[in-house]
């Protein structure tokens, strides 16, 4: 095997899928199999594979200025033009941008962000910070302390102390739900459990709380009707910020411009990464209001400078794909589109899967979704291990499909978002031959 260090494996595995080439929702192994990529990469090829407007206007920036940093005076076309574009679409009130590589340095720049804000306005004692069950940020420092699922966790300890970083409940009643509890039930016990450890912890040493619209990695869940209202109902009334992490949900992703939209969220702190630019080049963004920067920027405050940079902020071909992403969003009505296909896919998936004996709940809005795999349809209970996510992946894989088990036995769904309905017809019905196949696998 080639000495690359692969991520999150147990440095065990021994078959690996090497891919060649890629065109449209298409992708192609070196042996020259053709399969459908239905989870977008990692959650991000929200293009295809073959979009050449995207790949000329890198490759343009390229020729003309291949690096400039933002350092200490030095600014440069396309990160000003993108960070223009992206303030006149997000719903954060007069926005300010800082660009990044990647989701997870995003929200360590929120932490940095935030730490100072407060320090700025003399409250350096507001400092922690709320973040659920399941959720997942990222594995750098601090945003691999906000993520919860134990393999993140563990052998690092994290969560870091000194981060301040607080969990709570994850709002999935399908997993979380007691007894008989309507989800009603189930979203008021949660969030009374969330003011409970607010007033525990004193709402003054809280500075934000950090949510998933829709929680992606670790299992695609979708909060239950209400949860968001009263979430951040409780929220403000605590003076506590709303931070959304829109890195798998931005973009068209729920079947809207950005998750926040489609679940009703009004954000103060917006993380976004992935189909920024359709990962045709890493690009990140941490979007702050204006009240934040003004008091961040004012120089009376005497906190300093803020300490914060990386080489390849802003980089200017990653701004390149990025504003030529949007445009295309744009120009080819590709947030309605993932609405209607969305709509259409979310359908089609409940037919074919609701009643199948392995799965025990079809979940998902616009473009992203899942399956809970069960042993016991009727309790909900699971396979140990992961092993039906483990066999269903394989079993797509064998047909055609790239798909992903996350969270041990939920097979997640996210195709790229230019896909169309005749091809979620080929996406599901290839999925369907695979679920079968698990299910006769994991029966005998
Ligand atoms: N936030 C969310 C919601 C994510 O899903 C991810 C990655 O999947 C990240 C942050 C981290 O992004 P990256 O892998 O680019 O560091």
């Amino acid at each position: 095997m080639a000495p690359v260090i692969y991520p999150t494996t147990n440095f065990t595995a021994t078959e690996q899928l090497c891919l060649d080439r890629g065109e449209g929702i298409y992708v192609y192994d070196t042996d020259g199999n053709k399969y459908i990529e239905g989870l977008a990469g990692l959650w991000c090829t929200s293009l295809g594979y073959s979009n050449t407007e995207v790949m000329d206007a890198i490759t343009e920036q390229l020729h003309k200025l291949p690096f400039s940093h933002t350092f200490g005076g030095k600014t440069h076309k396309p990160i000003m033009e993108l960070a223009e574009k992206l303030k006149a679409m997000v719903p954060v009130e007069d926005a300010y941008i800082f660009f990044g590589n990647s989701g997870s340095d995003a929200n360590d720049t929120h932490y940095k962000m935030l730490r100072y804000y407060f320090n700025a306005i003399g409250k350096p004692e507001k400092r922690k910070i709320i973040t659920r069950e399941r959720g997942y940020h990222g594995v750098t420092v601090a945003a691999g302390s906000l993520t919860s699922l134990p393999a993140n966790l563990a052998h690092f300890d994290a969560p870091l102390e000194a981060l301040h970083i607080l969990r709570s409940d994850a709002p999935h009643y399908y997993t979380g739900r007691q007894g008989n509890e309507t989800e009603e039930q189930f979203v008021d016990r949660i969030i009374n459990n969330l003011e409970e450890q607010i007033l525990a912890e004193d709402p003054d040493t809280i500075a934000a709380m950090i949510v998933e619209p829709i929680t992606g990695a670790s299992g695609v869940i979708v909060p239950p009707e209400g949860y968001y209202e009263k979430l951040q109902a409780l929220l403000r009334k605590h003076g506590i910020l709303v931070w959304a992490d829109e890195v798998i949900c931005g973009f068209g992703r729920t079947g809207a411009d950005f998750g926040c939209t489609t679940m009703g969220i009004k954000p103060d702190l917006m993380t976004f990464a992935k189909q920024l630019s359709s990962a045709y080049f890493p690009i990140s963004a941490s979007v702050i209001p204006g009240w934040m920067y003004e008091a961040m920027i004012d120089q009376t405050n005497e906190v300093g400078v803020f300490g914060h940079g990386y080489t390849y902020s802003g980089h200017p071909a990653a701004c390149a794909a990025a504003l030529k992403t949007l445009e295309i969003y744009e120009r080819d009505n590709l947030f309605e589109h993932a609405a209607e296909v969305g709509t259409y896919m979310q359908a089609q998936l409940r037919e074919i899967f609701t009643d199948h004996p392995l799965v025990g709940e079809v979940r998902g809005k616009g473009l992203i979704a899942a399956l809970e795999l069960v042993s016991n349809k009727t309790t909900g209970a699971s396979f140990a291990k992961g092993a039906a996510g483990a066999a269903a992946q394989k079993a797509c894989q064998d047909n055609g499909l790239i798909l992903r088990a996350v969270a041990g036995n939920a097979l997640a769904l996210c195709p790229p978002i230019i896909i169309t309905k005749d091809e979620v017809n080929d996406m599901l019905a290839r999925m369907k031959t695979a679920v079968d196949a698990a299910y006769a696998e994991l029966k005998a």
